[in-house]
């Protein structure tokens, strides 16, 4: 096992079935027990990531999600901005999924995230997702409400039923050869309520508090439930949630780094290989550069 599969174990869920959210500590930090040895790790798992990254591209057939969903201050922006640094930018695109849209609501609602969709040979980041309509919409009804969606349809099921479509869609991806990783950052209430307190105490943070995350913090409890039984009936071996602890930043950027280099090593990425025509091809461009004067 490497040494990405050995630290991101513990983390992944492939069966939802057992799953409780109370098993996991946001606090937890593993085998890792110093930010100077995940710094140096989280240094390797980025390394590595350039590597398999360069050879996705290259061979240009398997596409990479990887889904990020969290409370406020959990660190989904940070997440993104270190774990991907030592990516290409060519080879990597981020969306933000905001409230929908008007436009967006005249949909359904995968729609707008089909259009976001990473082309194969390129990693897609989703700082949130379709998640969201089993997260935030089913935390708040008059969300749901307002989605346009025919009233006849809203029924007692329609989050088992859209757990089944979600599941279809992931299935659907990963049959298409777009790989899909799902990661929840798990932060403490009590560490969301220091990170609050610190954008309102540093003038630079100060534009990242917002008053109306402080009212959604009432609703904890009930995201943590939705969350909770998202995990259960959306993990699968094919497209596994990451509950990756959140406490300590330091932390959660080498586990997720981990889980990423993970995925791309089990795809056995290879540069493509050259036939005989091609090499012929290039033999006689270096002879012609070679043996030709200047031009
Ligand atoms: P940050 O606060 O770190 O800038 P963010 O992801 O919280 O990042 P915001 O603009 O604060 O970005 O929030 C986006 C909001 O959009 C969230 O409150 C989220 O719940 C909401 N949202 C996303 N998808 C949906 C959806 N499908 N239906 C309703 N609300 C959604
Ligand atoms: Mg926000």
């Amino acid at each position: 096992m490497s040494w990405a599969s050995k630290l991101v174990e513990p983390y992944r869920i492939e069966d939802g079935s057992k799953f409780r959210l109370t098993d996991f500590d946001p606090e937890d930090t593993g085998k890792i027990h110093s930010k100077k040895h995940a710094e140096k790790l989280l240094a390797d798992g980025i390394a590595d990531m350039t590597d398999l990254q360069s050879k996705l591209y290259a061979q240009d057939r398997w596409g990479v999600l990887l889904i990020f969903q969290a409370m406020d201050a959990a660190g989904k922006d940070g997440v993104i901005k270190h774990v991907m640094s030592g990516v290409n930018p060519q080879g990597c695109q981020v969306h933000s999924f905001k409230t929908p849209s008007v436009e967006e609501l005249n949909h359904d609602y995968l729609w707008r995230a089909l259009r976001r969709l990473p082309e194969r040979g390129q990693i897609g980041i989703f700082n949130r997702s379709y998640y969201e309509e089993v997260l935030v919409v089913r935390v708040h009804p008059e969300v749901l409400k307002n989605s346009r969606i025919p009233p006849s349809l809203l029924t007692k099921d329609i989050w088992k039923d859209r757990f089944e479509d979600i599941n279809c869609f992931d299935r659907y991806l990963t049959r298409n050869g777009i790989v899909v990783r799902k990661f929840f950052l798990n932060l403490s209430k009590k560490e969301q309520k220091k990170r609050f307190l610190d954008r309102l105490d540093r003038p630079e943070k100060n534009w990242k508090f917002s008053e109306a995350d402080v009212r959604e913090r009432e609703y904890w409890n009930d995201y943590m439930k939705a969350y909770e039984d998202m995990i259960i009936h959306t993990a699968s071996p094919q497209a596994p949630w990451y509950v990756i602890p959140a406490d300590n930043k330091w932390f959660t950027h080498v586990v997720v780094a981990a889980a990423i280099v993970e995925t791309m090593e089990d795809l056995k990425l290879a540069y493509p290989v050259v036939d005989a025509n091609k090499r012929k091809e290039l033999r006689a461009a270096a002879a012609m550069l070679k043996g030709k004067k200047k031009t």
